[in-house]
């Protein structure tokens, strides 16, 4: 028999998600926009003291629409994080403008503003800024806000993996002009699929959902100005994200029990190093990961070979963006010269499974099976 799977980052119910759902369905309220919709925009908005929040059907909808509204055109430079997902970067390239990559500094694995800067000097005048905080550690958020200040151009925080984390206790997806959430099935609450724009000004929020439910004049006719898109989120979705959100708290002291199981159980491998915690804030610890000292006679692989032996997932470090072949035109700007640090965590690095529903028995297992690999 097949032993039972461990996973990576698997979703978890509640109940109360289908609470919401039945009254959707009892209601016929399932299309999209309705009560689901409004509240869960209304509570993720009061939950981060984002301002207003325009419910989406992903993340990548949501940077999507922050693109265009930052007012990046074809041809225009956006200065974005390296170290990321691609659907991070893939909204700039829908709308045609051209990325330019900047590494990430050891501490907290995302945009150094050493980098940062030195792209200012070489590239003047972006259209935009995207910065991550990657895995819910919170970025050296304030120092890039100040540079995009300094210059005067729009910071896109792309918080899809960090709902919940802090940075001098104000919430990751507030401080940029616009932030994104991500509710797809592996992040820290889920809808099965969906996303959130954020932003102070009701005025940009209100466009977004303009544009999400494809341009539609005030006219009795059907009549359009702009181009739109199917971008909204449905209210039976939404019914899902509300029960969700009720459940945050739970998920975010779990996933940190997790993190420090990890902490604690390889403190006497000096090989081994968990991901770095930015100290002027709270992460959400979306996934665990670690990285192996170079030349330890241990690779990331082997770990990744040991544990799926025994039907446990791992992932790798997202591979950066500057060493996508689909990339391969784009600049990329790093604070020192030699291996860039987007490069190193991606080759010595691993995501070790961080499901909330891991039992303690799992958790013993992925523990002894990593430290067998270092004859401990
Ligand atoms: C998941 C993710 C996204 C995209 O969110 P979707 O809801 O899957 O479209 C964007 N950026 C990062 C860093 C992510 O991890």
């Amino acid at each position: 028999m097949e032993r039972k799977r461990i996973y990576l980052s698997s979703p978890t119910m509640h109940g109360d998600e289908q609470r919401f759902v039945q009254e959707a369905f009892d209601t016929n309220w399932v299309a999209p926009l309705g009560p689901n919709v409004n509240e869960f925009e209304k509570e993720l908005a009061a939950y981060t003291g984002c301002g207003y929040a325009a419910a989406l059907s992903s993340g990548t909808a949501a940077l999507h629409l922050a693109m265009i509204l930052a007012g990046v055109n074809q041809g225009d430079i956006v200065l974005a994080q390296s170290l990321t997902f691609s659907a991070s970067v893939n909204p700039a390239c829908y709308e045609k403008a051209v990325p330019v990559f900047v590494d990430s500094e050891q501490e907290t694995w995302n945009m150094d503003p050493a980098a940062l800067r030195l792209a200012f000097e070489k590239y003047p005048h972006p259209a935009a800024v995207i910065a991550v905080h990657l895995y819910g550690t919170p970025a050296k958020i304030d120092e890039i806000r100040q540079i995009c200040r300094e210059h005067g151009v729009p910071l896109i925080e792309d918080a899809a993996e960090s709902l919940g984390a802090t940075f001098k206790g104000q919430m990751t997806g507030t401080f940029g002009d616009f932030g994104i959430y991500s509710f797809n099935g592996n992040k820290i609450i889920t809808t099965s699929g969906g996303g959130m724009l954020a932003a102070k000004d009701p005025a940009l929020v209100e466009r977004a959902r303009f544009l999400a439910t494809q341009a539609r004049d005030p006219a009795r006719h059907y009549q359009h100005s702009n181009i739109g898109y199917n971008y909204r989120m449905s209210n039976l979705v939404a019914g899902v994200g509300r029960g969700q959100l009720l459940h945050l708290g739970e998920h975010l002291a779990r996933k940190q029990e997790i993190y420090r199981q990890y902490r604690d159980a390889f403190k006497d491998i000096e090989e081994i190093s968990m991901n770095p915690m930015n100290p002027d804030g709270e992460a959400n610890n979306w996934l665990s990961c670690m990285t192996l000292t170079p030349g330890c006679g241990v690779t990331p692989e082997q770990i990744m070979d040991d544990l799926a032996e025994y039907n446990i997932e791992t992932r790798p470090i997202w591979k950066p963006m500057h060493l996508q072949p689909v990339f391969a035109q784009c600049d990329f700007i790093q604070a020192k010269e030699g291996l860039s640090v987007a490069q190193d965590v991606f080759d010595r690095g691993l995501c070790l499974p961080s499901d909330i529903k891991n039992t303690p028995e799992d958790m013993e297992l992925i523990i002894s099976l990593i430290r067998r690999r270092f004859g401990k």
